[in-house]
């Protein structure tokens, strides 16, 4: 299917591995150029070579950290007018909320919500004067169904969902449209690094506490990057134009609820 994007552009934040890698190279192959970022300069480089080697749009590499306004500063210095958005960022540590100051949330609430925000504010109103935008915002299945150690995930990120649900249909008249995927357990060093953690913490085998954590998943398995790439490149198609406000669980059926 050719989702008619070729030649629009892209910045993906946080982007040299994981989920923010996957969407870049699924948009360079529907031969979107693609902005990607990340704070390490060597797994970023690596990145753009694997994005252009597999053909389509061209990456180019920007160093920066997106939680910082001279981060996004970078990015929009490097593609002032870019079609489509792909915000992302890393998440917060596990914690006992008891155990968290005013510093630890304003740092959550920066990276997890605010930051999407600023690169909102800073893209919308060029999409809509252009009538073309896409933007999708990386949250997590953590949104719908809270994790107890995660609650600065939790928290943080359930306020950019609730920011993005007010703004989010206005645009669609503009041809430019708002969502949030929310990954469950997607194959990434960040997914196989929680699951350590809890086997660790639980006292678990690791191969144990995975086949447990994994039998509760519809799909008895957990989603792999390029999955989660391809629903995101979709969502910013020109067919997807129609979607917008949504919130899209990528989790193989981990989520129990009707709604
Ligand atoms: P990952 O494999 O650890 O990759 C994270 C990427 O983000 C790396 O490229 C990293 O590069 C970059 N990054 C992190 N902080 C950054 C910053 N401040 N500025 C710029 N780049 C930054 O993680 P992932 O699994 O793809 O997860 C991505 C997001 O989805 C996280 O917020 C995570 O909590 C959330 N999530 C993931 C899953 C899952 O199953 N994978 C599930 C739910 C939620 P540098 O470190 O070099 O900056």
């Amino acid at each position: 299917m050719d989702l008619n994007i070729a030649g629009r552009k892209a910045i993906v934040c946080a982007s040299s591995k994981g989920l923010g890698k996957a969407c870049a190279l699924a948009l360079a192959k529907e031969g979107v150029d693609v902005w990607i970022s990340a704070r390490t300069s060597g797994p970023l480089q690596a990145a753009v070579e694997e994005i252009n080697a597999a053909g389509g749009g061209k990456a180019t590499a920007i160093t920066a950290d997106v939680t910082s306004d001279d981060g996004r500063a970078a990015l929009f210095e490097a593609c002032p007018a870019p079609d489509i958005l792909i915000n992302n960022a890393g998440g917060p540590a596990p914690g006992d909320f008891r155990n968290w100051d005013q510093k630890d949330w304003f740092d959550a609430i920066n990276n997890n919500m605010y930051s999407a925000i600023d690169m909102i504010k800073r893209s919308l109103d060029g999409m809509i004067e252009r009538r073309f935008g896409r933007i999708v915002n990386i949250t997590s299945v953590a949104v719908k169904v809270p994790v107890t150690v995660l609650g600065l995930s939790n928290g943080a990120r359930a306020g950019l969902t609730g920011f993005v649900s007010g703004i989010a249909r206005e645009p669609a008249q503009h041809n430019v449209t708002i969502n949030n995927l929310l990954p469950g357990y997607i194959a990434t060093d960040r997914m196989w690094s929680v699951l350590e953690a809890g086997a660790k913490q639980s006292d678990t085998n690791l191969e144990v506490f995975q086949k447990n954590l994994f039998g509760k998943i519809g799909a008895q398995r957990p989603g792999e990057p390029d999955e989660f790439g391809a629903t995101c490149a979709f969502l910013c198609s020109q067919q997807a134009a129609y979607i917008t406000a949504q919130n899209i669980l990528m989790d193989g059926g981990l989520y129990p609820g009707t709604f």
